[in-house]
């Protein structure tokens, strides 16, 4: 039986993506290391701090210091609001709604840290989280796509990971929801295609969320 719903932010909840990825790779250039916009995808879910420490290892030969990585994603966190206030996704209010209608518990899993966007899921999904509900990147030693998130998601909502669907859009949240033991939604709003989310662990994989929301009576129905 199927009684929480664990919900990614980034790509979920809010069209943030293409932002967060402008933010990283302008970040980044102006620390001297090459990359490409596109790559932040498949980073996505990570924490600030495991991004920071990857693209550093790989091109500059170490790893960054503790006040590297609170600098830097600071700055990137600042280009990341400069660029103004970010939509919400097309169909996940109906997603949300249908959610609360079966009765399941909500709980927000994210990777991020990001102020900005945090601070306005009460307003813009009124009701959908209730206060204590979240796991951020400030909540777990590991980010995704170690299990951990998931798991303290599950905890949070005090059922186990079989109890629970992940709702990500990113490979690496669909690896960390798989690894916990729930099942897998993925729903891809970015670039990344369905095949990775499959190849991730995803239980089903949904073009855009409007889908999702018609099918997921019958995706709760066929968990019995
Ligand atoms: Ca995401």
């Amino acid at each position: 039986m199927i009684k929480a719903a664990l919900i990614d932010m980034d790509g979920v909840l809010y069209n943030s993506m293409k932002y967060h990825t402008l933010a990283w790779q302008r970040l980044m250039q102006e620390q001297g290391v090459p990359c490409s916009q596109e790559e932040f995808y498949l980073y996505e879910g990570m924490t600030g701090r495991a991004t920071i420490n990857l693209l550093f290892e790989k091109h500059l030969g170490r790893s960054a210091t503790c006040e590297e990585c609170d600098r830097l994603y600071g700055m990137k966190s600042e280009y990341f609001r400069e660029y103004g206030k970010i939509e919400t996704i097309p169909g996940t209010d109906r997603v949300m709604q249908r959610l609360r209608e079966s009765g399941l518990q909500r709980v927000l899993v994210t990777g991020s840290a990001q102020g900005s966007l945090l601070d306005r899921i009460d307003s813009d999904y009124p009701g959908v989280f209730l206060p204590g509900m979240r796991v951020t990147a400030r909540d777990v030693t590991h980010g995704k796509p170690h299990p951990e998130p998931y798991l303290a998601g599950a905890r949070k909502a005090r059922v186990s990971p079989q109890e629970c669907i992940v709702i990500e859009n990113a490979p690496l949240g669909v690896q960390s929801g798989h690894a916990a033991g729930c099942t897998t939604i993925a729903v891809c709003t970015g670039p990344v295609p369905q095949r990775a989310m499959y190849e991730a662990g995803a239980d089903y994989v949904f073009a855009d969320m409007d889908s999702l929301a018609t099918m997921l009576p019958s995706i709760l129905e066929n968990k019995p």
